[in-house]
């Protein structure tokens, strides 16, 4: 207990296990006065991946996939506090969030220079609790393959999702515009690696943009100038499904030429 003698119970992450962990701890323990919800992240949103790739190739707007976390709070009994998540003292029973150092210039630039979204500079905190709820989600695994993490469009986050959406927007400008017959081809390969539901899902609507949209905005780029290659290290695409799903998939990827490379790992 602190001095406000309520018991305080600190979530860590508004992903998909903060924000729900949030909406039914308010729900169960409405009557409770004495117990105080807390939610943190460094993202003012909660962000529905599912539908990054939809961002990731232009059919979704990256609004329409976050959510204000103000408005789910509505009538309901946690508050939020907007920052990045630095440590825990799990001794001390505290955890330390700011928004003004290194480790939070990747948010910040984000909120700023991609969506253009004001961000008040915050102070350091330190918030205390008597519970902790750890929902910090995971991290891209780049398998330690050299280059990858260098080289390579991570689909993780919503900067991630606008960042490969401009880059293939770029890419076909900048084609759009030489003769260099290397360059072109080069600008217009794409590569997706790792075969399951999210490289396929991303590779089929990486398709339908190019096709039904790109190559008929750009006057100069010939629809057979363009390469989607989906490349997996296994035997097969999408490794967890049924063999009826799998036949089903590679069936209509070659029917939309995606071209399939499987035993080839990156
Ligand atoms: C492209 C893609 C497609 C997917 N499609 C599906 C699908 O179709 N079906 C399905 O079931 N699952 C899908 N998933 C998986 C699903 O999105 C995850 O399993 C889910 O998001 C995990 O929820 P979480 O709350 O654990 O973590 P997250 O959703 O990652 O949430 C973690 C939260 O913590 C915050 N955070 C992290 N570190 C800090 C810090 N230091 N300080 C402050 N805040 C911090 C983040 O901003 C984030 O809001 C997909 C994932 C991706 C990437």
């Amino acid at each position: 207990m602190n001095n406000s003698n309520k018991t305080r119970v600190l979530i860590l992450g508004a992903g998909f296990a903060g924000i729900y962990t949030a909406i039914n701890l308010s729900r169960r323990l409405r009557k409770r006065k004495d117990i105080e919800i807390t939610l943190v992240d460094g993202n003012r949103y909660h962000l529905f991946k599912p539908m990054l790739h939809e961002v990731a190739t232009g059919s979704v707007d990256p609004t329409h996939i976050i959510q204000p976390i103000r408005t789910v709070m509505k009538g309901r009994n946690f508050t939020f506090v907007e920052g990045v998540i630095q440590g825990i003292d799990l001794d001390a029973r505290k955890a330390f969030i700011c928004s003004e150092c290194a480790c939070c210039s990747k948010v910040k630039e984000m909120n700023i220079a991609e969506f253009d979204i004001p961000r008040p500079p915050l102070k350091r905190k330190e918030l205390d609790y008597e519970y902790l709820i750890l929902a910090l989600g995971g991290m891209p695994n780049f398998y330690k393959i050299p280059g990858v993490e260098e080289f390579s469009f991570p689909l993780y986050s919503l900067e991630d999702a606008v960042r490969i959406r401009e880059h293939i927007s770029r890419a076909f400008e900048i084609a759009d515009n030489i003769e260099d017959i290397e360059m072109r081809k080069r600008l217009l390969t794409f590569v997706v690696a790792g075969a399951g539901p999210t490289g396929i899902e991303l590779i089929t609507e990486l398709h339908d943009w190019i096709y039904l949209t790109l190559v008929k905005t750009f006057e100069n780029i010939r629809e057979e100038e363009v390469r989607i290659i989906i490349v997996e290290a296994g035997h097969d695409i999408l490794p967890f499904s049924a063999e009826n799903i799998r036949r089903a998939a590679r069936r209509t990827m070659d029917e939309m030429n995606i071209e399939i490379m499987v035993d080839s790992p990156v």
